[in-house]
């Protein structure tokens, strides 16, 4: 394994949205701040099915394993080999 990076991210911050693509964009991972937690939630795509959906935690960092575990649970996968993307913030904009 080499080193990550990316897990240096920087400190949560209210009102943040991220998502992630999975397994080549077939799996979309969602978190969105719900003014007191984040939820999370998997849609398989392009249908945008949605597999799964949480609502767990008000730490960021938390929420995005959780929703890679999440992930995980229904499309078991590796997500360094299959190339996965990164997780990305939404653009405020
Ligand atoms: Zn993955």
């Amino acid at each position: 394994m080499s080193s990550v990076p990316e897990l240096e991210a920087p400190p949560s911050r209210r009102g943040e949205a991220w998502f992630r693509s999975h397994l080549d964009g077939r799996v979309l991972a969602d978190l969105r701040w719900l003014g007191n937690q984040y939820q999370i939630m998997v849609f398989r795509l392009p249908e945008r099915v949605s597999v799964a959906d949480l609502c767990c935690t008000e730490d960021a960092r938390l929420a995005r394993l959780r929703a890679d575990r999440l992930v995980n649970e229904h499309f078991p996968h590796d997500c360094d080999a299959a190339g996965c993307a990164p997780w990305m913030q939404y653009s405020e904009a």
